[in-house]
C-alpha cells in the first residue's frame, strides 16, 4: 500500500525545520504551524530527512 505523508499539526511547534529541508513538501500554514503543501514535491530521502529532524517527531508515514 502507498505511504501517505502525515503531519500532526496539534503536535507541531512551528520550528520551520521541515520547511527548510524540503520547502516544496512542507510549508508554514500559520506562524507556529507547518502543513503539507505537496506530498510528492520531493524525493523520499529528503522527506525522511525532514521527519528525522523534526524535534517533536510529528511527521510520519501513515500506512
Ligand atoms: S520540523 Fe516538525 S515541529 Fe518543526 S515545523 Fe516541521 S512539523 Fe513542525
Amino acid at each position: 500500500m502507498a505511504k501517505v505523508l502525515y503531519l500532526d499539526e496539534n503536535v507541531c511547534i512551528g520550528c520551520e525545520t521541515c520547511t527548510r529541508i524540503s520547502p516544496r513538501v512542507f510549508h508554514m500554514v500559520s506562524e507556529h504551524k507547518a502543513g503539507i503543501l505537496d506530498p510528492k514535491g520531493d524525493r523520499i530521502e529528503k522527506i525522511e530527512e525532514a521527519m528525522d529532524n523534526c524535534p517533536v517527531a510529528c511527521i510520519t508515514w501513515d500506512d
